[in-house]
């Protein structure tokens, strides 16, 4: 099911060879006294941000490594408009994802211990009678995006097999949405070329992004808050940017109103919203025009 090693062995190497040119970059500017784009380009690797944690599979009882983000070692950046976090040093929601390399088990991090014994069953039977044991990760040093993407993969089955909330499948969908864009921006710095490829993931993006934003617009009117660890205006806002994008000003706006006029909304949530509600009358004014 995952064929982990040799696309890892290829990150590893790609990323060894990135450290090696940005050595060979930083030389280069020791000798032209250039001191603050060698600061730019010393980015530690990835590896230093990480830690491996000890889980034991509510599935199949045994115990495994599964990587994580050492908390407050990477330095955060203002997010995306839909709240997709961002950090200097790497893309942190590569390791949202646990996955039992002994029983196939998946699920994201938040999720992953909370099972019920039918769930399990249902695991059991659909997914671990299936499953290849892999290799052990613990020797990896960091994950690159095509294991991430292998990982939500497997998450996004494990949680419609296991009959999971429908914010959780949708949650799953959107952090994989995410990685593809994710992956999409790390080509974009990269040489030309690479457009056919970007297509590519902006389809796959584009792909899950509408299976999440159905997913939860379904989800809040049949579940009760916090919805994945989202209170009512978090989620509100996220499915009023989802809205926007996906060009639905109506449930944008009535997201927005909502926002607006709840005393749990925070000053800063009213700032996000009216720069959103400027931007939803621009495309409209835009729509008329044309
Ligand atoms: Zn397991």
């Amino acid at each position: 099911m995952f064929g982990f090693k040799k696309k890892t062995e290829a990150a590893e190497s790609a990323q060894e060879k990135k450290q090696e040119e940005q050595k060979q970059e930083t030389a280069q500017q020791d000798g032209e006294k250039q001191p603050e784009e060698k600061k730019a380009q010393e980015i530690p690797p990835e590896e230093t941000f990480l830690l491996d944690r000890t889980v034991r599979c509510v599935v199949c009882d045994k115990v495994f490594k599964s990587k994580a983000l050492k908390s407050k070692s990477a330095t955060r950046l203002e997010s995306d408009l839909d709240l997709r976090p961002r950090f200097k040093q790497l893309d942190a929601i590569k390791y949202d994802v646990v996955a039992c390399p002994h029983c196939g088990y998946s699920a994201l991090s938040q999720s992953f211990d909370h099972l019920t014994g039918g769930q399990i069953h249902l695991v059991k039977e659909n997914i671990c009678s299936k499953f290849q044991p892999s290799i052990d990760l613990s020797s990896l040093k960091f994950y690159d995006y095509e294991l991430a993407i292998e990982r939500y993969i497997a998450a996004l089955e494990c949680a419609r097999v296991k009959k999971a909330k429908i914010s959780e499948v949708a949650y799953t969908s959107l952090k994989l949405a995410w990685i593809y864009r994710g992956k999409a921006e790390t080509l974009k710095e990269a040489a030309a070329g690479a457009s056919a490829e970007i297509g590519r993931l902006k389809e796959l993006e584009e792909k899950y992004y509408t299976e999440a934003y159905d997913g939860f617009l379904a989800a809040v009117s049949q579940e009760n808050y916090p919805i994945c660890g989202m209170d009512e205006c978090t989620l509100d806002y996220l499915l009023a940017v989802m809205s926007f994008h996906f060009k639905k000003y109506d449930t944008a706006s009535q997201c927005i109103s909502k926002i607006q006029t709840s005393p749990f909304a925070t000053k800063r949530m009213k700032d996000k919203v009216f720069d959103l509600k400027n931007m939803i009358l621009e495309e409209r004014k835009k729509e008329k025009e044309s």
